[in-house]
């Protein structure tokens, strides 16, 4: 296996052992979490996700972590049956059993019939009910943080694309550790310097199992994508220029100011407004507050072991 930015040749095991070593070597650069803490995985049964479960499976022991998996189960045709499918075999795989909270039982209603209720685009209602519910679980479990599997490619894009729209601030969501305090948990991304091709040759390596197809909903996001292409085609001759460029923008914006937040009037969690924006997005979907109060019931009543 070639590494390029850091100038290697590695055979199977020793590739997997590298990897493993990155993740815990960013964990301890950017202070993700301390031993001993209690997380909570967001996993969607993406290469990205599967492979830091499988990472922090593999670490556990030496950082006496305790791990939870959930899985938002989001109700897309044809997309979100399969992204289960592979959740439960990785899990299987780990001895581990995943929170599985399906949309439609939740809610009522699944990404689709929301967005199309509210007139808004299903990406961004996607990503309001994603970050709402791994917060929610992550709070009414206690954890340390919530891990999500945002790899070195997807935020390298976000950042360029934020800067090109001019939305310096806006990067500020890219940190790989936002701190977390009262109803808001931290949020925490470990693959932040492994780049895509890492994670897809770990998991093939592996053999893990992954999803493969494209969400059918995802419309093509073209500065994302082009974001993705420009860096890549510098990477060629470049190769550490995605690591540099990220850990640029990132130190310059350490300093930067915090957003003061409000408590939501109708679920009492974290808002910038009077109401959060995932009860917004609910309230004017279906009219009512029982989803809101039906979802938050169940997340309270899961029986959860972490590992
Ligand atoms: P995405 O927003 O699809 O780019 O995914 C980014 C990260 O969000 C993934 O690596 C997961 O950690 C998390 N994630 C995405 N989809 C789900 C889901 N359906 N359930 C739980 N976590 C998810
Ligand atoms: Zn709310």
């Amino acid at each position: 296996m070639r590494v390029p930015y850091a100038r290697l040749h590695l055979c199977r095991d020793h590739f997997i052992k590298y990897e493993v070593s990155r993740v815990e070597k960013t964990i301890e650069r950017y202070g993700l979490f301390k031993r001993d803490s209690k997380l909570l995985l967001a996993i969607s049964g993406g290469k990205d996700s599967v492979m830091l479960l499988d990472v922090l499976y593999t670490i556990r022991g030496r950082l006496n972590i305790k791990i939870g998996v959930l899985h938002i189960d989001l109700g897309i045709n044809g997309y979100s049956e399969e992204s289960r499918r592979v959740v439960l075999s990785i899990c299987g795989m780990l001895n581990m059993t995943p929170i599985i909270l399906p949309l439609r039982e939740c809610l009522g209603y699944s990404v689709k019939e929301i967005a199309e209720k509210t007139g808004r685009k299903y990406c961004s209602v996607c990503g309001v009910i994603k970050r709402y519910i791994t917060n929610t679980v992550g709070i009414y479990l206690g954890v340390d943080a919530v891990v999500t599997g945002h790899n070195l490619d997807d935020l390298t894009a976000y950042c360029l694309k934020e800067i090109l729209r001019g939305n310096l601030k806006g990067a500020l969501r890219l940190h790989p550790k936002l701190k977390g305090e009262g109803k808001l948990a931290a949020r925490v991304k470990p693959l932040a310097e492994v780049s895509e091709r890492e994670t897809a040759m770990y998991v093939v390596l592996k053999g893990l199992p992954f999803m493969m197809g494209e969400c059918s909903l995802a419309p093509p996001r073209t500065i994302e994508v082009k974001s993705r292409e420009f860096l890549s085609s510098i990477e060629a001759n470049h190769p550490s220029i995605k690591v540099s460029f990220y850990r640029g923008i990132i130190g310059g914006l350490e300093v930067g100011d915090t957003v003061k937040l409000r408590e939501c009037q109708v679920c009492g969690f974290p808002s910038l407004a009077s109401r959060c924006s995932f009860c917004r997005l609910i309230l004017r979907a279906t009219g009512s507050e029982k989803p809101i109060r039906v979802l938050h019931e169940r997340i309270k009543n899961l029986q959860v072991n972490l590992t």
